[in-house]
């Protein structure tokens, strides 16, 4: 196969004319020191005006990085990609990528640099990214730039996965450029600084396979499992205890996104990570009225990444590392196939048991028994029918496990009332055969059934007002979806969009 190129590790600029600061950030980067094949080598190109957004202060704690020195006039400088830090060896990572089902063999970093990796305090490598960073060797017809509003959108939701629990990337910081970025319309252009526990994807290994590069694929393999499953480097078999973690890292994410109504938009095997982070909040949207076919994103025509079909489209992403890593079970064809097939094979189980685990947790069961599943399946119909909010009628049962006098603010959630009315004393019978008085119940259920998520309406509103120059809507959503359990009055930003209101079509916006 004759795949493009692009001028891989060579320096594109003069390094000594970069300018360099001090952060005291502790770098150790790894991925930079693989072949240079892996990457292109070169730094962020400068923006105009940089402006600080936000620095995740919290974050940065965790990462041992000094906030005080992000929020200096030099620290906004290398989020912006105008310094680079002391110890950062900045570069693109090549990778390909099924998108929509179409396999590009180029894919790669087009707007964003790795700066390098830190070792957080929980001990844990972190990789950050400046996204949004200027044109790169994989930049392709783009401009290698991101508007405020994707970035923003990008660091409300990470945020608020995190605090909802679900493995994800996060954000360190946002800075706007001072430049302005062409999409449909003239926006504002800024820059993400995003934290990963690494950005290798299912598209790394594809970039790889593509090529035929089984020495690449094998060295690429080995640094995953040293990064992400270093006790499979101890396996019989480690590259099939890798492709088995993998499988129960994606299995149990997808079910985690399914429990709070996620819609992820545009899961391409280059936005599926081999970490089990969730990754790229393009078009991601959540749900309002529960609906398995849901779909947001304004390019999925056929529907294939509705809400219903995550778990089937995680699972043919695996089945694309696992047809890389094949020349890495077995010299013969047949023996790794049945290998692939039998690590594959964990995904059903796993996701399937953490699926109706966090459902039965999701309605307060603390055990399972035969007819929990038919009971909450049973209740996911009655919300699809008569259009109760998702995320509303689960944080109501909270209160209706505690009190039936509660179930007067489920039942309103339901076009036809009647319909919670003969779930609800199935339920309760349910409920009965457990041991655990309503209040402890409540506190567990309020843990896993959020008050307040991004909603669709509210985060359009905040990245409007923010193309407008106006970031308060954005804080104030921020501080509120980074505390999704807490019990308080959070107003409008508990409660579902009016119709007026309501958005069906996300968009990208890259
Ligand atoms: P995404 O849609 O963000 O998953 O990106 C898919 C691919 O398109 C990646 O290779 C990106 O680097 C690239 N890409 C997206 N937007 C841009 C842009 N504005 N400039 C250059 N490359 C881009
Ligand atoms: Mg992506």
């Amino acid at each position: 196969m004759d795949l493009p190129d692009p001028a891989l590790g060579t320096p594109t600029l003069d390094r000594d004319a970069v300018r360099r600061v001090s952060l005291g950030i502790t770098f150790d980067n790894t991925y930079a020191r693989l072949p240079e094949r892996f990457f292109a080598r070169l730094p962020a190109t400068p923006v105009a005006a940089p402006r600080l957004v936000r620095v995740n202060r919290p974050l940065a704690e965790l990462l041992g990085i000094d906030a005080d020195a992000l929020e200096s006039p030099g620290g906004v400088a290398a989020l912006a990609g105008n310094a680079v830090p002391e110890g950062a060896d900045p570069i693109a990572q090549a990778y390909a990528g099924h998108q929509f089902g179409g396999f590009t063999p180029q894919l790669g970093d087009g707007r964003a640099i790795l700066l390098g990796e830190v070792v957080a305090r929980d001990g844990t490598r972190r990789d950050i990214q400046l996204k949004g960073s200027g044109p790169t060797p994989f930049s392709r017809r783009g401009d290698g730039r991101a508007a405020i509003g994707p970035v923003l959108r990008e660091f409300i939701i990470s945020e608020a996965m995190y605090a909802m629990g679900v493995p994800t990337t996060r954000s360190l910081a946002a800075v706007r450029t001072g430049e302005r970025v062409l999409r449909e319309t003239v926006l504002p252009g800024a820059v993400l600084t995003r934290i990963a526990a690494s950005h290798i994807r299912v598209g790394t290994f594809q970039y790889f396979a593509a090529r035929q590069d089984v020495d690449a694929l094998s060295i690429l393999a080995d640094y995953a499992i040293a990064r992400h499953d270093p006790e499979a480097a101890h396996a019989e078999r480690p590259y099939e205890a890798f492709l088995a973690g993998v499988v129960a890292r994606q299995a149990a994410l997808v079910a985690r996104w399914l429990h709070l109504g996620f819609v992820h938009g545009v899961m391409n095997t280059d936005n599926t990570t081999v970490s089990g982070e969730t990754i790229d909040y393009g078009p991601c949207a959540f749900l309002e009225a529960y609906d398995a076919g849901a779909v947001f994103s304004s390019i999925d025509y056929q529907g294939r990444y509705a809400y219903g079909n995550q778990p089937g489209i995680v699972q043919w992403n695996l089945a694309r590392l696992a047809e890389c890593l094949l020349p890495l079970f077995s010299d013969r064809q047949e023996d790794a196939m049945e290998r692939a097939k039998a690590a594959l094979s964990g995904f059903a189980p796993i996701f399937t048991e953490a699926y109706a685990a966090g459902l039965r947790a999701k309605i307060g069961l603390a055990t399972a028994r035969d007819g929990d599943d038919a009971l909450v399946e049973d209740l996911l119909r009655r919300m699809a029918d008569g259009e109760a909010d998702f995320t509303l009628t689960f944080r109501r049962l909270c209160d209706a496990a505690a009190d039936p006098a509660a179930d007067a603010a489920v039942r309103i959630l339901f076009s036809d009332p009647a319909a919670y009315d003969e779930w609800a004393p199935r339920w309760r019978a349910r409920l009965a055969e457990e041991p655990v008085d309503g209040v402890t119940r409540r506190h567990a259920m309020r843990r896993v059934n959020p008050l307040v998520i991004p909603r669709n309406h509210l985060v359009e509103e905040a990245l409007a007002a923010a193309a407008r120059n106006d970031d308060g809507p954005f804080e104030r959503l921020l501080a509120e979806v980074t505390r999704p359990y807490e019990e308080r009055d959070a107003g409008r930003y508990a409660i579902p969009a009016k119709p007026a209101e309501r958005v069906t079509q996300t968009f990208c916006g890259t």
